[in-house]
């Protein structure tokens, strides 16, 4: 009688059986041998048994593969839409779900990075006692560059609770409380805080920024002094040539506590003299400015620091002793200048304003594009600019043209190729060469051609996946962005409504056929974007639904725009729209996209816009509306939307209708916010600018009726960009800002014998 089989036979026979029908026990050895040997990199010899187990699973997981990317893109495809009822509403966006096969941990470069504690001052120096510890692992991405060899490293942060996080608790039975802390200190890394152009002061966020700067800082440090002994033992090290090996640009005020933090290391484990630590800290840091709207700007409440950085308080306090010393030196008895240019900001509750201690801490402040830098140097900054003239620069933003173009446009990039060569995708200062052939028909018919090849295959996208049918030979006009008051997707819904009531007016007129799309997602907790995507999607359907104005006008609101969707509609757009009131936007990137991709610009004087216009030619932009000082005088004489809403008959009407809910037929004041913003507290000045605009866009309708001329137009822009590559943008930085040349040695290939 055979022997009974034990539980664990049973089960692997079991198991064996249940892959039946899927692969054999020999293939299962086989894929059990592959996955130790290429996955785990281990012979029988020295595979222990945890080796045996992650074979095994590894085995097991590759037959989930298939019925679980099967199972996720059913979920995709079964997900109800973003917009709900004409509302954005927001989801879980779990885009780790399948791994990221970029990145590589690197867990040799842990770092611990403290929080909270107090600090002792001893006559052996100063310490910072009783911290919380969090660790930050490493991971890198590979950064390619064109076809150079070149692969640089980015390395992001995750945060990890240390093993013996809160261990105390745990002795004294809090055990339960001690594993729930755990996840508090991971969820350092977890969140992005998703405003645009606002700042929300949680005590989260702080912490993230200190984070990313404290694991950052400590692995510069390590690495430079690796790089100079070889070796990361040696503790000290004389650390005033770090300015000739790294610089540290801020990107805005978020990294803003990497001065204090350097500061911090230099000082109380380096013991250098508080002197020879600002200088190499000053001489290190550089500040990018993004903005210059106010409710942006970081400003940290001292209570929040005391309790969560109380080293990092002391030393911006003694920073800013220093500084307001020199600047009274300079003006003595200027009290009101002390206040304005101090650090600390005094009120109900003292802040700390990041933007000041990035100038004071950096030798070099910019903007982002001309305008924004003079206007930082004549009003935000005013005063630094006035005692530190030479620190301020600027640095006009550009784009890759390798994503922008090559990869997302490539019949345009050919129909270039074809003309000028290749080597524009390197140097993209060459596409002036196509002016040459500005008036060659073949070109314009070839630019032409490959226009509406891409608004074909958009169209067909968009009724793939959005289930909207659209007039591929109508105008495309586009204005895909953040949503957000400045930007003023509020003027482009006055244009749609006016159009839409001219086409009901007059019917049989011969309209130029517009297709209107508006895209772009609003912070979480800024309701009126939210009501301005409500009102866009509410035009829309009463608009696409009127058979009066059938495919002549339609409008779409394209929900969860981001880069991939940015890829596909911008080769498509005939109209880039760029319209926030002169002042606001301090670069822009998305017009430069639609510039280089044959789409014209109506625009405002604004951000780059300014440079775009002297680039291709003022004329071969559709330029309209107030420029800053017009925005400025009004600022002075008071700006009054009911003088224009009572004067301009088309305004009016298109106010009474959304505040009389014509197009909100079930809830008629759905719009009074937006309604009584415009009518009386409107910071961006809309009604200010709509005739303008109306009459530009007049001008654009009567253009597309000319395509030749349009696409001549066209190609005066394409010609014009060369100054809006990133290549220029970063070459810049690194030559007057971070002191370097370019390297002229060529990395050689792995392949290649010379090394
Ligand atoms: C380029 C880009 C932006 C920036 O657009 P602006 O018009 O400059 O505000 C925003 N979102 C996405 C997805 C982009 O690709």
């Amino acid at each position: 009688m055979p022997k009974p089989l034990t539980d664990q036979e049973k089960r692997k026979q079991i198991s064996v059986r249940g892959l039946a029908g899927v692969e054999n026990v020999s293939d299962l050895k086989t894929n059990f041998n592959r996955h130790l040997h290429f996955t785990l990199v281990k012979d029988r010899n020295v595979a222990t048994k945890r080796d045996y187990y992650f074979a095994l699973a590894n085995t097991v997981r590759d037959h989930l593969v298939g019925r679980w990317i099967r199972t996720q893109q059913h979920y995709y495809e079964k997900d109800p839409k973003k917009i709900v009822n004409g509302w954005q509403v927001e989801e879980a966006d779990d885009w780790l779900r399948y791994g990221n096969p970029w990145e590589k941990a690197r867990p040799e470069y842990m770092r611990p990075v403290h929080f909270y504690g107090r600090v002792e001052h001893t006559p052996e120096g100063v310490k910072w006692v009783d911290t919380q510890v969090v660790l930050a692992l490493p991971y890198d991405t590979p950064v390619p560059g064109y076809r150079n060899n070149v692969v640089n490293t980015m390395r992001l942060w995750s945060a990890k609770a240390p093993c013996d996080f809160n261990l105390k608790d745990f002795n004294v039975g809090g055990y339960i409380q001690a594993v729930l802390d755990r996840n508090l200190a991971e969820n350092i890394s977890r969140v992005l805080y998703p405003n645009d152009n606002f700042f929300e002061g949680k005590e989260l966020r702080l912490k993230q920024e200190y984070f990313v700067v404290a694991a950052t800082l400590q692995d510069i440090v390590r690495r430079f002094k690796s790089s100079k002994f070889g070796s990361t033992e040696v503790v000290r090290v004389d650390l005033s040539t770090l300015p000739d090996k790294v610089a540290i640009q801020l990107n805005d005020t978020h990294p803003a506590l990497a001065i204090p933090e350097l500061m911090r290391i230099l000082l109380d484990t380096e013991h250098q003299t508080w002197e020879k630590a600002w200088d190499i800290v000053t001489r290190t840091c550089a500040y990018t400015n993004h903005t210059v709207l106010p409710e942006a700007l970081e400003r940290w409440p001292i209570d929040l620091f005391q309790n969560l950085l109380p080293r990092h308080l002391e030393i911006i306090f003694e920073i800013n002793r220093r500084h307001l010393e020199r600047i009274a030196n300079l003006y003595p008895g200027d009290h009101d200048r002390l206040r304005r240019m101090s650090l600390v900001e005094e009120g109900d509750q003292k802040k700390i304003n990041m933007a000041h201690l990035c100038i004071v801490g950096s030798h070099a402040v910019n903007g982002v594009a001309r305008i924004h830098s003079d206007i930082i140097k004549a009003t935000l900054f005013k005063d630094f600019y006035e005692v530190d003239p030479h620190k301020f620069q600027n640095k006009t933003n550009g784009i890759t043209p390798r994503r922008w173009l090559v990869m997302c446009n490539p019949g345009l990039a050919e129909v270039i190729a074809e003309r000028i060569g290749e080597d524009y995708i390197r140097d993209l200062g060459q596409l002036k060469n196509l002016l040459e052939f500005v008036d060659d028909d073949s070109l314009i018919r070839d630019i032409a051609k490959v226009k509406q090849e891409n608004k074909l295959k958009f169209s067909a996208y968009l009724e793939e996946h959005y289930k909207v049918k659209i007039n591929p030979n109508s105008m495309f006009d586009v204005q895909v962005k953040r949503i957000h008051e400045y930007k003023r997707q509020l003027l482009n819904c006055l244009h749609i409504i006016t159009l839409y009531n001219r086409i009901k007016k007059e019917p049989n007129k011969n309209w130029t056929p517009r297709t209107i799309m508006i895209g772009g997602k609003a912070a979480p907790g800024y309701h009126t974007a939210k009501l301005i995507i409500r009102l866009i999607t509410a035009v829309g359907d009463i608009v696409n639904h009127d058979e009066v104005v059938g495919d002549r006008l339609k409008v779409i609101f394209l929900e969860n725009y981001k880069v991939t969707l940015a890829e596909k509609i911008i080769p498509a757009s005939d109209l880039s729209e760029q319209i926030s009131t002169a002042g606001t936007e301090a670069s822009g990137t998305g017009n430069m996209k639609f510039m280089l991709n044959g789409a014209l610009t109506i625009g405002t004087m604004d951000g780059a816009n300014v440079e775009m216009a002297e680039e291709a030619g003022e004329e071969n932009l559709f330029i309209f509306g107030m420029r800053v000082d017009d925005v400025d005088a009004m600022d002075k004489s008071g700006y009054d939307a009911m003088e224009y809403y009572n004067r301009i008959p088309e305004l009016k009407l298109a106010m009474d209708q959304i505040a009389g809910g014509y197009f909100s037929p079930d809830q008629h004041d759905l719009f009074k916010d937006i309604v009584n913003m415009l009518l009386h507290h409107d910071r961006f000045k809309v009604f200010a600018d709509y005739e303008a605009y109306i009459k530009c866009q007049d001008k654009v309708s009567a253009l597309y009726k000319n395509p030749k001329e349009w696409t001549k137009m066209v190609i005066h822009n394409i010609a014009g960009c060369g100054k809006f590559s990133s290549d220029r943008t970063i070459s810049q930085y690194a030559r007057e800002i971070w002191g370097m040349e370019p390297s002229l040695e060529r990395i050689p290939a792995p392949d290649d014998p010379r090394q």
